[in-house]
């Protein structure tokens, strides 16, 4: 009798446990679904170039086992693939993001038969919303120009520089000045710039730490002549400008469109420079804290990070400990793994599971609610130039 009792009882707490666990799940739900529905005001697309998950789990471990990335609520992962190659280069990579197709490594913002496809940063643009590029690269390397050019080429430095004095983003950074004031043909694109009403700022004049950012007024920083400094040689702005920026840009009646790149990270892959994927990626993470609490006080923006591929084919070996770690470089190329993608904000529920990298493209114009896209908008602009 008595064990009988105790049965029923159990069958009782066992049935209510299962009730509320499915309501509890039902809530998950729900409120996944709710988030998805909400329209971001404003997007930010953090690409840390080459930092695949065990770039992650290095700099974690030598910062001691936390990074800021881990706060971000939502995870999921893409495929990187390109279309004519299974290890995709930054070029494919940063065209799948900023235009949602597939293309051939070394296509900048065009289709595979080199037709310039309208990026999401112009297509914000035309919505009304104000934009810009932050990045540790040259401004005309093959991430920020696959959102702000078209070309049928990543190396075409020159022609680019050309293309994005057409660009109309509001916020320009990122190192590469000689592509626009030495130039084989001998135009000066920075006076273009200027022409276009742009502040131009370089690093000859003025510290980053001293950049002033104003909301409405373009500026085109240029943190070097050719590449910037790694973080190891001292190079110190992408936090602070980034965050400048976002300050600038918040000022925006109709919200913004920012992509900023953690650059370096795979030059310490392709280089098997440990020391120095840890750093950039440290540096990348210190920036995604500093934006993760802005969007956290903000309410109405999407915050997308992710890599357009792994480099290096980085393994963290047996003999590692917490204080020193034992790694081997596979290639010093990409390679082909499934990439993370962390996201949070308005939307950010959508960036759950495992898609194509178009498909980040297609989930910041859902939740942005722009109009379904079955294909790319072709622009009327000679890629080949
Ligand atoms: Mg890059
Ligand atoms: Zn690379």
């Amino acid at each position: 009798m008595k064990f009988k009792i105790i049965f029923s009882l159990l069958c009782i707490v066992a049935t209510l446990n299962t009730g509320c666990k499915t309501q509890a799940s039902i809530n998950t739900q729900n409120a996944a679904k709710a988030n998805a529905d909400q329209t971001p005001k404003n997007i930010i697309l953090m690409i840390g170039d080459g930092m695949g998950l065990t770039q992650i789990t290095a700099a974690m471990i030598s910062n001691g086992y936390k990074l800021n990335l881990e706060k971000m609520p939502i995870t999921g992962f893409h495929k990187s693939y390109s279309s004519d190659d299974l290890i995709t280069d930054s070029a494919a990579g940063a065209t799948s993001f900023a235009c949602g197709v597939k293309t051939y490594n070394a296509a900048i913002g065009v289709t595979d038969d080199t037709l310039a496809v309208q990026t999401i940063l112009e297509e914000a643009q035309d919505a009304g919303k104000e934009t810009g590029v932050v990045v540790t690269s040259t401004i005309v390397h093959a991430t920020p120009a696959s959102f702000i050019s078209h070309n049928r080429n990543r190396n075409n430095y020159e022609e680019i520089a050309e293309d994005i004095l057409d660009c109309k983003a509001d916020y320009l950074i990122g190192g590469g000045k000689k592509y626009f004031d030495r130039r084989k043909d001998e135009k000066n694109i920075l006076d273009e710039m200027k022409k276009n009403g742009y502040a131009v700022s370089t690093f000859l004049e003025t510290d980053p730490e001293n950049v002033v950012v104003t909301p409405g007024k373009k500026l085109f920083y240029l943190a070097a002549d050719g590449d910037p400094l790694s973080v190891e040689q001292g190079r110190n702005y992408l936090e602070p400008l980034s965050m400048k920026v976002i300050n600038a840009l918040s000022q925006s009646k109709d919200g913004f469109f920012l992509m900023i790149e953690g650059s370096q990270i795979d030059w310490g892959g392709h280089g098997n420079n440990i020391k120095q994927v840890v750093t950039e990626t440290i540096d990348f993470d210190k920036t995604i804290g500093s934006v993760l609490d802005w969007v956290n006080k903000n309410g109405e923006t999407l915050l997308i990070i992710t890599a357009d591929h792994e480099t290096g084919g980085l393994a963290i070996n047996p003999g590692s400990t917490m204080d020193s770690l034992v790694v081997s470089f596979a290639t010093t190329h990409h390679s082909g793994t499934l990439i993370p993608v962390f996201s949070a904000g308005p939307g950010s529920t959508m960036f759950s599971g495992i898609y194509e990298n178009t498909d980040i493209y297609h989930k910041m114009r859902h939740a942005l609610k722009y109009p379904k896209r079955t294909q790319p908008k072709i622009l009327n602009v000679s890629a080949k130039k």
